[in-house]
């Protein structure tokens, strides 16, 4: 007899809903999103939305859940989540892991200029009107009604609204992943010249990467903001592995040891 133990997953990634599927065969996972995407896709586990109330709030449901463990399987730029989770952990002495999702690198044929913010990467499309893809979050694109001049094609998962306040926008809803060659289609048939986008890593977004790269369009790579310093893992196996490992010892404790 094992008592299931209960694991939170702060999600809103693929990865966090692999990790989750393959957790919940042995523990009671739950998992947390922001609830900004209007149709979530269907997470196969218990889900709970809504922010919690900072680093505070967290560390008052993780006690008030009973949660034995917390995983931060968030976008590598949702770096708020990120902080508060390592801070709430601490604060109730629930252990962390955390899935660092690795960052894309240049190779030969990419031409990346590096920025440190959104609000940067609108400077560095210089003052002439050029076509630009944004391949970024509808919360981040309002930094670009700074830079009427350009043509812009924003994609994203749900309706930016309102629009931007430019003269020349178009508007793409789609939910990657996307491929290559779908992605060079776009750019051509939208004549992109400039192409910026956030370096989160992963496959199911790298194919605009690729696509500007074989197109020899410039890329404005948003570099990836500071995350706590928390164990963690690169990809979803590694962190079940991780997870199964630890329970051996602390997560899956026969019932007759805690007196049930
Ligand atoms: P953020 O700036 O780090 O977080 C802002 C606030 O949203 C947090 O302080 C928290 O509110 C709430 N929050 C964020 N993630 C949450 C979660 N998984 N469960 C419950 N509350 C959450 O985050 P963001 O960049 O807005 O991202 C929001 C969500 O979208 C995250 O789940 C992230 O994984 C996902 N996402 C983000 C990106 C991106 O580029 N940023 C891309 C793809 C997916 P309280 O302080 O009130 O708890």
């Amino acid at each position: 007899m094992v008592q299931m133990k209960k694991i939170l997953i702060l999600g809103g990634t693929t990865e966090a809903r692999q990790l989750a599927g393959i957790l919940a065969a042995r523990a009671a996972v739950t998992l947390s999103l922001a609830g900004r995407t209007e149709s979530p896709v269907a997470q196969g586990v218990p889900v709970r939305s809504g922010g919690f109330g900072g680093a505070k709030g967290l560390a008052t449901y993780l006690g008030e859940a009973g949660i034995d463990l917390l995983i931060d399987a968030t976008h590598p730029y949702a770096a708020r989540i990120s902080a508060n989770a390592a801070q709430a952990a601490r604060m109730v002495r629930v252990p962390i892991f955390a899935l660092r999702r690795p960052g894309w690198e240049p190779v030969e044929g990419d031409r990346w200029t590096d920025v440190d913010t959104v609000g940067d990467s609108v400077q560095a499309l210089g003052p002439a009107p050029r076509r630009v893809f944004l391949a970024l979050g509808r919360q981040e694109v309002a930094a670009f009604e700074a830079a009427p001049q350009h043509h812009y094609l924003i994609r994203s998962v749900d309706p930016v609204e309102p629009q931007l306040a430019v003269p020349d926008a178009s508007y793409l809803l789609a939910r990657g992943p996307f491929r290559e060659p779908d992605e060079r289609a776009l750019l051509r048939e939208q004549r992109i010249d400039v192409v910026v986008s956030k370096n989160s890593g992963g496959a199911a977004t790298y194919g605009k990467i690729a696509a500007a790269r074989a197109l020899d369009i410039e890329v404005i790579m948003v570099r990836r903001p500071d995350l706590p310093d928390v164990p963690s893992a690169e990809t979803v196996e590694a962190l079940a592995a991780i997870v199964n490992q630890f329970g051996v010892d602390h997560l899956v404790e026969p019932a007759a040891e805690r007196g049930v």
